[in-house]
């Protein structure tokens, strides 16, 4: 079973998903993540989406669900999937499930629920390693990721603040959640998990765990 991530942004879905990614082995499809790489590219399609990106709007719905779509037809047989940032739309809702009943896949909601107040409180303050991707919030103080690799080296990666973190992008992220994705997360209304986000990570973690465990049958 797959799971759909949601949560305001700052709500720490990311994190969560790594986390019952790595307790359940789930693959992690991670929008933003997949939109940030293509923004790097030297090309048209490139520069747009980092001016859309910058500027804290969605990017179309044809490109997103293009690189959607080729990742579920690539994606082996038996591998469950969290899929991270999308859909941000009723429209990308209503692409997305039916390409989820296309490859036969079912599927559950996992929403993480935070107060816009905690959400501008943590993208506001928050930074990110270069290398690793890992989140820091304020209360880290260093400026290189303190994560142990697999490998058993420190990461060591530069730690920087998303250049869409900024106040004017963090109002239109926000606006764009309540306006756009509110009305998609509703349409998942029967098959929603709902987890409070606002304590911290090993707490989220724990709570988190309780209920998918009897779900995922661990
Ligand atoms: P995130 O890392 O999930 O906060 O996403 C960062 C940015 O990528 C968003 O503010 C949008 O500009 C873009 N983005 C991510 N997911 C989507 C999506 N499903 N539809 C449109 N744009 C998206």
């Amino acid at each position: 079973m797959d799971l759909i991530f949601f949560g305001m942004q700052g709500s720490g879905k990311g994190t969560l998903g790594k986390a019952v990614a790595k307790r359940y082995g789930f693959q992690v499809f991670e929008t933003g993540a997949e939109l940030r790489k293509l923004a790097k590219e030297d090309s048209e399609l490139g520069k747009k989406i980092k001016s859309i990106i910058e500027a804290g709007h969605l990017v179309s719905n044809e490109v997103v669900m293009e690189i959607v779509e080729n990742f579920m037809k690539n994606l082996e047989k038996g591998i469950n999937v969290i899929f991270d940032g999308i859909p941000r739309k009723v429209e990308q809702a209503n692409t997305l499930n039916a390409l989820l009943d296309k490859y036969d896949r079912s599927y559950r909601g996992v929403i993480l629920e935070i107060t816009e107040e905690t959400a501008l409180r943590r993208l506001t303050t928050r930074r990110m390693c270069k290398k690793c991707k890992h989140i820091y919030a304020a209360d880290y103080h260093e400026d290189t990721c303190d994560m142990t690799m697999e490998n058993g080296e420190k990461c060591e990666g530069e730690l920087y603040t998303r250049s869409d973190d900024n106040a004017d992008a963090i109002k239109t992220r926000l606006e764009a959640f309540s306006k756009e994705t509110v009305p998609a997360i509703e349409l998942y209304a029967d098959k929603m998990i709902k987890i409070n986000g606002e304590p911290t990570i090993d707490e989220v973690n724990i709570a988190a765990f309780e209920i998918l465990d009897p779900i995922l049958n661990n």
